[in-house]
C-alpha cells in the first residue's frame, strides 16, 4: 500500500525534510490483537505538527525514540482522518465493517493516575498517531477500537470529517472557559485560530478578536467573522509584547480588556501579548507550542492581576467530540460551511489527490494555505 514515511536507514532525521510517499506492507489484524480495527483511508488532514514534522522543526525526539524502542527503522506519518472500517478483530463491538470513522489520534492507557480519574487527554502513557506509533498517511490504517470516532457522512462533508481532530483542539481550547456573552482574543490565526473564531462565535461569545501580523490570515479572519483583527508589532526585545497592543484591544472593549485570550502562535511575545491584554481576573489559555523556555514578562502584573494562565492540550475524551460534532452537524451555525468555503477554499488546491502526489506542488499548496487534505481513495 502506498504510505508518507521517513525511514532512519534511507535518510537521516536532521539532514532531511519533507515526507517520502513509498510502497510498504498492509498492516494486518493478527490473532491476539481482539480490539483492533482496520480502516480504509479516505481523507487526511495536514497539521500543524505535520508542518513541524515536514521541515524537522518539531518531533524528532518522539518520532526517533519510538523507533527506537519499536526496533523498527520506518515512521508512517498523519493522525487526522475519515476512512472506511474494512476489519475488526473479534472483542470489537462498537463499530462494524462498512461504518465511517474518523479517529481521537491520542491512544491513552486507560490505566495511569489520571485515565483512572477519567482525565485522559493528560494520559502519562499515550501514543500520538503518525508520531509515537504509525499513522493514517496511507491506504490502511490499524487503530484500537477505543479511539474511533464514528462519523455520520449525511450530517458533515467527508473531506471536513477527517479534520475533526484539529476542529476539537480548538473545541477543547474554547471550553477552557464558557464562552457565552465573554469577549475573546485569539492571537494567531492559523488553521487552529481560525478554527477558534468560529467556534467562539459558535459558542456565544459577544465579540472576537484577532491578532495576527499576515494581512491574507487577517482578511480570512474577518471572513470567518472576527468583529476586528489586530496586527501586532515587535516589543524591545525577542520575548517582549507589543507595547502598543493593550491599548488597541482596551479601545475595542470599553477600557476593559478581554475576558479571555487564546494563544494559538507558539511564540514567546504572542504569549505576552496575551497576557496584556487580558483584563482583571481573565484567563489566557496557552495553546501554541513552543519549544524550551519562554520570559514571561511583569510576572507581578500575572498575579496581582489574578490572571489565570491554562495549558491545553488534544481534547477531553469525548466530550470534546460530542461539542465538534454538533458544532459540525448544526447547518445553522455554518461553521462547517465556512470552514469548506473560506478556509478550505472549496478544496480548490486545498484537497491534494494522492494519485497525483507531487512533493514540490504540495509544499506549495501548505505554503499558500492554512490547511491542506490528503484525498487516498
Ligand atoms: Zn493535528
Ligand atoms: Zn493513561
Amino acid at each position: 500500500m502506498r504510505a508518507l514515511t521517513f525511514d532512519n536507514k534511507r535518510e537521516d532525521w536532521d539532514g532531511s525534510t519533507g515526507m517520502v510517499l513509498e510502497n510498504v506492507p498492509e498492516p494486518r489484524i493478527a490473532t491476539g490483537e481482539v480490539d483492533q480495527v482496520l480502516i480504509r483511508v479516505r481523507y487526511t488532514g495536514f497539521c500543524g505538527s505535520d508542518r513541524g514534522i515536514w521541515s524537522r522543526k518539531a518531533f524528532g525526539d518522539m518520532v526517533l525514540g519510538s523507533l527506537a524502542a519499536e526496533g523498527g527503522s520506518r515512521r508512517i506519518f498523519g493522525h487526522e482522518m475519515m476512512g472506511e472500517v474494512v476489519a475488526v478483530g473479534s472483542a470489537v463491538r462498537r463499530v462494524s465493517v462498512g461504518d465511517t470513522v474518523s479517529t481521537e489520534s491520542h491512544i491513552v492507557c486507560g490505566e495511569c493516575y489520571q485515565c483512572r480519574r477519567g482525565e485522559y487527554h493528560v494520559c502519562s502513557n499515550e501514543k500520538i498517531i503518525g508520531i509515537s506509533m504509525d499513522g493514517c498517511f496511507a491506504d490502511l490504517v490499524k487503530l484500537p477500537e477505543r479511539a474511533l470516532w464514528p462519523t455520520d457522512l449525511a450530517a458533515i462533508r467527508p473531506e471536513i470529517a477527517s479534520i475533526q481532530e484539529p476542529f476539537g483542539n480548538a473545541v477543547h481550547a474554547c471550553q477552557v472557559r464558557d464562552l457565552k456573552g465573554q469577549s475573546v482574543a485569539i492571537l494567531g490565526t492559523g488553521a487552529i485560530g481560525q478554527f477558534a473564531i468560529l467556534v467562539a462565535k459558535g459558542l456565544g461569545a459577544r465579540q472576537v478578536i484577532g491578532v495576527e501580523p499576515d494581512a491574507s490570515r487577517a482578511a480570512m479572519a474577518i471572513r470567518l467573522g472576527a468583529d476586528a483583527v489586530v496586527a501586532p508589532e515587535a516589543g524591545e526585545h525577542a520575548w517582549s509584547a507589543d507595547p502598543s497592543l493593550r491599548g488597541k484591544i482596551l479601545e475595542l472593549t470599553d477600557g476593559v480588556g478581554v475576558d479571555v485570550a487564546l494563544e494559538m502562535a507558539g511564540f514567546n511575545p504572542s504569549v505576552n501579548n496575551a497576557i496584556s491584554v487580558v483584563r482583571r481576573g481573565g484567563t489566557v489559555v496557552l495553546f501554541g507550542v513552543k519549544n524550551g523556555d519562554a520570559v514571561v514578562q511583569d510576572l507581578h502584573r500575572v498575579v496581582m492581576n489574578g490572571i489565570r494562565l491554562e495549558g491545553v492540550v488534544g481534547r477531553r475524551l469525548f466530550s470534546t467530540w460530542e461539542t465538534t460534532r454538533r458544532l459540525l452537524e448544526d447547518k445553522s451555525n455554518g461553521i462547517e460551511k465556512a470552514i469548506w468555503e473560506t478556509i478550505l477554499a472549496r478544496g480548490e488546491e486545498t484537497v491534494v489527490d494522492m494519485a497525483h502526489w507531487d512533493r514540490a506542488r504540495f509544499e506549495a499548496v501548505i505554503d499558500r494555505h492554512p490547511k491542506a487534505i490528503l484525498r487516498w481513495s
